[in-house]
């Protein structure tokens, strides 16, 4: 028998390589980027068409480079960044291993030009599936253009297994973001086609992240990010992490050190830790935090496409980040002053001067009427009937049955909890509901005192009715004459377009005006004075999150969004009246004790726990 075994021809072997760097076009762009930040640009421009597949094109103003590199440079292993094994412990560069080039050459076709400032003339090489077509002296400009063209041309399978156009442009989106908060003192323009997506200019990581994730949300940025920051002779970590209150399902969370993008789940628990009591367990917080450290005591993933990285320091600098984060949410004192979400029994805010109780800050329209928000109104009942009526009701409560709500059961049976209905059993008189710091609504039952959050209650309220006018289709909408416009990043515009249908069912009108853009020209009846856009965004996060679940999960989104956008807020008086028809209609829903997003909404002292007290 003869010798069966052979070696493969080069243009193989490096496509087979090449499949551990160049995945999908977002990977070349990561690769492209990355070699014109080492480069030392300034300005960086990208140009991609059909979502990379045809065309990604990378131009900057860095270093350039010689005929000879720009000839080597394709090679595999080909790299001027580092020497020897012990640079890998030196990095500063973001490339080292010397493969991109040589990947991305082995399955597109490449146009290189690059010309260094002490040179007259450039260089242009075309190299296709490994093979050098031309190599010529040109005139160019200086700095460095790379053309990636019809990538996987000659891998049909690897082309097959791309995405969507829209899945394959959220790619490339990551990979820029990465890359573009961490050099923010680098320009950078985006453009997909002829329309650009990106104008970011040289600046500062905050005004880079709001010019990212901003654009017509950049006041709820601005508004929300807190700075950290702390220096030890270990490790000097700086950034922002967002208020608690701007907690999303998905947040935007980034850590970079020495100017690289990572991921790093344990670090990742520091910053969940601080933020434990604040938030939602099912949301998280928004951040950016930079660390910057020896690169000696760091270990940088050799794999090509791994984003994972080891310190020598873990465990000293989880705890350095988690008092950063706890000392900025501190100083901003997010901690709310009564917790609702604690179970157990509260603290009474006994023996407190007067003078150092600071009236909450809120931010209403005083002229805002909740209960005229609405088209439905019940009549206001009279107070006995109430509980009367809820006496005599012995249907079990549950849970709205299309909604599950994020907590292990809506039935909780501990003492300061109202879970079953025979809790409330009798009421004294109506002069006994009183408002507390114009915030929670106090009224008397005949197991103890009964505490309920306004704004909850009026959200489930309105939750529940919005559902049912989604659910039936009643929803009416209002023409609005001076249409608002949306502008939205590229990436959430390719998300908007996916809800529009069930917006326009629930009373939104809108127009595409191009550019990511739509002119917002009716308005469901329902939404309140509050800003159309900030609701429209605030809706847009939560569809992103349940954008792949079924359609009833995008309904109670969008109903959740609306009745929070419209429910009354902490901070508006209400008359005895009111009080008592919130109350009436609250334990009207079939789920009265939690919001649609799981929060508790009243909870009750016990006559017992109220005299231990005294
Ligand atoms: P690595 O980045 O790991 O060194 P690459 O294959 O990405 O490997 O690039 C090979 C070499 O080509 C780099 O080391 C660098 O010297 C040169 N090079 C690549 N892109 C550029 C650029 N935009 N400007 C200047 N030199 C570049
Ligand atoms: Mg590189």
């Amino acid at each position: 028998m003869s010798d069966i075994i052979h070696l493969l021809p080069d243009s193989v072997a490096n496509q087979i390589a090449a499949g551990e760097v160049i995945q999908r076009p977002a990977s070349v762009l990561k690769e492209l980027v990355e070699n014109s930040i080492d480069a030392g640009a300034t300005f960086i421009q990208i140009v991609i068409k059909d979502a990379g597949r045809t065309l990604i094109q990378v131009v900057d103003n860095g270093k350039g480079m010689s005929e000879t590199d720009a000839r080597m440079a394709f090679e595999r292993h080909a790299t001027s960044k580092i020497k020897n094994a012990d640079d890998l412990f030196s990095l500063r560069t973001m490339g080292f291993r010397g493969e991109a080039l040589a990947s991305i050459a082995a399955v597109a076709q490449v146009e290189l030009r690059t010309r260094r400032s002490d040179d007259e003339l450039g260089i242009l090489v075309e190299i296709a599936g490994t093979r050098v077509f031309k190599q010529e002296t040109v005139q160019c400009d200086l700095g460095t253009s790379f053309q990636v063209k019809n990538l996987f041309f000659n891998v049909p399978a690897r082309r097959r297994f791309l995405k969507s156009d829209n899945v394959e442009k959220s790619h490339i989106f990551t990979e820029f973001y990465r890359i573009a908060l961490v050099n923010s003192n680098v320009a950078f323009s985006l453009y997909d086609g002829d329309e650009e997506l990106f104008q970011l200019p040289a600046s500062n990581n905050k005004i880079r992240i709001e010019n990212i994730f901003g654009k017509n949300a950049k006041k709820r940025w601005q508004q929300q990010l807190l700075t950290i920051e702390t220096s030890t002779n270990l490790v000097r970590i700086y950034g922002y992490v967002g208020k608690p209150e701007y907690a999303q399902k998905s947040g935007s969370q980034y850590f970079f050190v020495n100017g690289r993008y990572m991921r790093h789940p344990y670090f990742h628990k520091a910053v969940l830790l601080a933020y434990s009591q604040m938030i939602q367990a099912s949301e998280s917080p928004n951040y950016f935090i930079y660390f910057e450290v020896d690169p000696q005591t760091i270990d940088v993933n050799i794999h090509p496409t791994k984003t994972e990285i080891k310190f020598e320091n873990e465990q000293a600098i989880w705890s350095i980040l988690s008092a950063a984060i706890k000392e900025a949410l501190g100083k901003f004192n997010v901690v709310p002053s009564i917790d609702f979400d604690q179970e157990g029994a509260l603290e009474m805010p006994t023996g407190m001067s007067v003078e150092n109780v600071r009236p909450p800050q809120t931010n209403f329209n005083p002229n805002y009427n909740p209960f005229g928000t609405t088209n439905y109104k019940r009549p206001i009942l009279n107070w006995e009937e109430l509980y009367g009526d809820f006496e005599k009701k012995d249907e079990p409560i549950e849970s709205s049955p299309t909604w599950e709500p994020n907590f292990d059961s809506p039935i909780i049976t501990t003492d300061s909890t109202i879970g079953q209905q025979q809790v409330i059993e009798h009421t004294e008189s109506h002069a006994d509901n009183f408002q507390y710091k114009n915030r929670y609504i106090i009224t008397g039952i005949k197991s103890g005192m009964l505490m309920i959050d306004q704004h909850r209650a009026h959200t489930r309220i309105l939750f529940d009715l919005f559902l049912s006018q989604i659910k039936n289709s009643h929803v009416l909408s209002q023409q609005v004459l001076f249409p608002e416009v949306l502008e939205l990043s590229p990436e959430d515009a390719l998300f908007f377009e996916q809800i529009i249908q069930d917006l326009q069912k629930v009373g939104f009108e809108f127009e595409p005006i191009g550019n990511n853009s739509f002119n917002i020209k009716g308005v469901s009846s329902y939404v309140g004075t509050s800003s159309v856009i900030d609701l429209l965004l605030d809706i847009l996060d939560k569809a992103k999150t349940t954008a792949a679940e079924p359609t009833a999960n995008l309904h109670e989104s969008i109903s959740l969004s609306l009745a929070e956008s419209s429910s009354l807020k902490a901070g508006q008086h209400l008359t005895s009246e009111e009080m008592c028809d919130l109350i009436d209609r609250l334990f009207a829903c079939a789920n009265h004790n939690f919001t649609p997003d799981g929060k508790k909404i009243m909870t009750i002292f016990t006559q017992d726990e109220l005299e231990k007290r005294f």
